[in-house]
C-alpha cells in the first residue's frame, strides 16, 4: 500500500473534503445572511469528487471526512458516500465520516450507517431553541435534535461540536456537558475564529471566549485528567473524572500539533489546502479535468504534498485589537469546513 509523505516525514492519511459551499443555516460566525454561492460549473461533480478522492485513497489516505457548507444538502450526496463505501469494503479506507449541522440527519442517518459511516460530528452550540434560531438564523433546534436521535437510532456515534461564544453559550457550559453525558455523546468545544470582513462585523470582541478560560471553568466543577489522545489535528482532550466523559478542545489556529499533522483539505472546487493556517493551495481541478487519465492529477497531488509547510504559528488571540477580532483569517476555512 502506498503512503503520501511530506518533506517533514509526516504521513498524510486524512483528507477533509468539502462537497458544497451551500448551507441551509446561516450561522452568524460562519456566513453572512446573504451569501453568493459558487456557480455550478465551478463545483466538482459527484463523479469528479469520486475520482479525486479515490486517487487520494489509492495514494494512502485512510480517513475521509466529508464536510461543507452543509454536506447533506448536496444533491445526490448518498451517491458519493456509496462510491466511497467501496473503499471501506476493500479495506483501503479505514474511516468514512462527516461533519454536519444535523438538519438532514433524520433522512440520512440510516442510509449513511448502511454505507459504513460509524461516527458523525454534529455542530450544535446551544440547547436553547430561541438562541439556536438566533445564532443559526435559519435553523430550528427540534429538527437537529431529531436528526441526532436518528443518528443514534441508526447506531452512529455522535460527537457534538460547540463553538464557544462568550455571552452566548457561556451559561450553557454545564448544561451542554451534562446533556452529552446523559445522551452518551462526545463533546468538543471550538474556539471561535474570525472569518473575513463581514464575519468580523458579526463577531463582536466580547464573544471571543478563549478555551483556556472555558477549561478553567470546567475545572471548578470537575476533576480534569489530560489525555494523551492525538488525532494529528488541533484538538486536545481531557477526561472528566466524575462522569468519565471525554471533552475535546479545538483551538484551530494555535500552533498545537503541527509536527504530527496528518491532514489536507480539499474544497468543493478542487483546491487543496495543505495547512489550515496558511493560504497556499494547489488547484487539482485543472489536472483532473485535463485528462481522463490520472497521471497529471497524481503528479499534482504529489507536488502539493511536497509543499506542505512545517506548520503555522498563528495565534490569532494575539490579534484582538480595537474592540474587534481583527485579521483576515484564512477565508478558505469557510470553504473547507473548518
Ligand atoms: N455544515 C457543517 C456543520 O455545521 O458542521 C459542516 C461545515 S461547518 C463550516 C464546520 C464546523 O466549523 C462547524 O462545527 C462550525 O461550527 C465551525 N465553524 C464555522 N465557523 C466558525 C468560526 N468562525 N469559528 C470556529 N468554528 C467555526
Amino acid at each position: 500500500m502506498q503512503t503520501l509523505t511530506d518533506p517533514f516525514a509526516r504521513a498524510i492519511s486524512y483528507l477533509r473534503v468539502s462537497v458544497t459551499d451551500r448551507c441551509d443555516f446561516r450561522c452568524s460566525y460562519c456566513m453572512s445572511e446573504h451569501m453568493t454561492f459558487l456557480p455550478k460549473a465551478e463545483l466538482l461533480t459527484l463523479e469528479e469528487l469520486d475520482r479525486l478522492c479515490s486517487r487520494f485513497i489509492a495514494l494512502g489516505m485512510t480517513k475521509l471526512r466529508v464536510t461543507g457548507g452543509e454536506p447533506l444538502v448536496r444533491k445526490g450526496i448518498l451517491t458519493f458516500f456509496e462510491a466511497m463505501s467501496r473503499h471501506l469494503a476493500s479495506g483501503a479506507l479505514r474511516e468514512l465520516t462527516l461533519t454536519t449541522n444535523g438538519s438532514q440527519l433524520s433522512k440520512f442517518a440510516a442510509p449513511l450507517a448502511a454505507l459504513g459511516v460509524r461516527r458523525v460530528n454534529v455542530s450544535l452550540d446551544t440547547l436553547d431553541a430561541d438562541k439556536f434560531a438566533r445564532i443559526t438564523r435559519w435553523g430550528r433546534l427540534p429538527q437537529v435534535l431529531e436528526g441526532i436521535a436518528a443518528a443514534r437510532a441508526a447506531g452512529l456515534r455522535v460527537k457534538i461540536n460547540a463553538v464557544a461564544l462568550k455571552g452566548f453559550n457561556e451559561d450553557e457550559l454545564t448544561s451542554l456537558t451534562d446533556w452529552c453525558a446523559r445522551e452518551g455523546h462526545d463533546l468538543t468545544f471550538i474556539e471561535v475564529m474570525p472569518m473575513g470582513d463581514d464575519m468580523g462585523e458579526a463577531l463582536r470582541l466580547d464573544q471571543y471566549w478563549p478555551l483556556k478560560d472555558l477549561r478553567a471553568r470546567l475545572a471548578q466543577r470537575f476533576t480534569l485528567t489530560e489525555l494523551d489522545q492525538r488525532t494529528g489535528g488541533p484538538a486536545r482532550y481531557v477526561r472528566l473524572n466524575e462522569t468519565g466523559q471525554t471533552i475535546g478542545f479545538i483551538t484551530p489556529l494555535t500552533h498545537n500539533f503541527c509536527e504530527s499533522c496528518n491532514r489536507v483539505r480539499l474544497t468543493c472546487t478542487g483546491q487543496l489546502y495543505m495547512c489550515l493556517g496558511q493560504e497556499d493551495m494547489a488547484d487539482l481541478r485543472a489536472p483532473l479535468r485535463s485528462s481522463p487519465d490520472d497521471a497529471a492529477l497524481e503528479a499534482a497531488i504529489h507536488a502539493a504534498i511536497a509543499r506542505k509547510p512545517k506548520g503555522h504559528d498563528f495565534d490569532y488571540s494575539r490579534r484582538v485589537s480595537d474592540g474587534k477580532l481583527s485579521g483576515q483569517i484564512t477565508r478558505h476555512m469557510s470553504h473547507t469546513g473548518g
